[in-house]
């Protein structure tokens, strides 16, 4: 199997303002050391992907976006952000197709696909988010559901896309699924991978995302062919972050 370094994403949604940017420096100084086996990603809020981007210049901490526009040229699109904008603002990663835009915007597995594309397009790495209801899990549909989600959200032809894993009923909440039920997605996800992509599907990471926090990441992360996490409300304090990065087993 090909080596696959670790990555553990940061979501702030639409938290926080400039001034908690020091978090970014702050998570640097405790994450420096293993940053060459761990990879760490903040996105914060579009405002402040540029400012982000300046803290963590040099700094062991890559910056990333929450979304962009489906359309990767200037034009008359009030209120919306490209992926080339995001990438001359210093980002490279966008997170595209997360359950809230999903569900809060009435995103499709099409517009999802087409944001990747952009971000491609533009230089950086799309980290397409795919997961289930609580009632689609109930009724038995999960894996019906997220072979579709993957198959249609995630480009065609690229392999330099990240895969998370973030079941909606688990996102903001205190519950996770059991380590064996997180496995058998992921190992749904990659068999989709590889349908597509054949052996190139081995390098690409999928992260587990939904309640992560200091305490569950390490056991999380013995899961088989979990890659990393996208991590939300534990994302905004550095203390908080850089014990999950920290807690990876690559990272001792
Ligand atoms: C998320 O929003 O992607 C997420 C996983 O949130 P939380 O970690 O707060 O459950």
């Amino acid at each position: 199997m090909a080596a696959r370094k670790p990555l553990i994403a940061g979501n702030w949604k639409m938290f926080g303002r400039g001034a908690d940017l020091g978090e970014i420096a702050a998570l640097a100084e405790r994450v420096g050391a293993v940053a060459d086996k761990v990879g760490a990603l903040i996105c914060p809020p579009t405002a402040y992907v540029q400012s982000a981007a300046w803290q963590a210049r040099g700094k062991p901490v890559a910056i990333g976006a929450q979304d962009c526009s489906a359309v990767g040229d200037d034009s008359a699109r009030t209120g919306e952000v490209s992926a080339a904008m995001l990438a001359d603002a210093g980002a490279t990663y966008v997170i595209v197709g997360h359950s809230e835009r999903r569900t809060q915007h009435g995103e499709t597995n099409d517009m999802v696909r087409r944001k990747a594309e952009a971000v491609l397009a533009a230089g950086m790495t799309p980290i397409v988010c795919v997961g289930e209801t609580r009632a689609e899990r109930d009724a038995g549909r999960v894996g019906e559901i997220i072979r579709a989600q993957v198959r249609d959200s995630v480009p065609l032809a690229a392999t330099g896309v990240v895969v998370a894993y973030e079941p909606v009923w688990c996102i903001g909440g205190d519950r996770t699924p059991s380590l064996s039920e997180i496995g058998e997605v992921h190992t749904l996800i990659r068999d989709v991978l590889t349908e597509r992509f054949g052996a190139q599907a081995s390098a690409m990471r999928i992260l587990y995302g939904g309640a992560v926090n200091p305490t569950n990441a390490g056991e999380i992360f013995t899961v088989d062919g979990v890659d990393g996490a996208l991590v939300g409300r534990a994302s905004l304090k550095a203390a908080d972050f850089s014990a999950i990065v920290l807690a990876h087993p690559a990272a001792s």
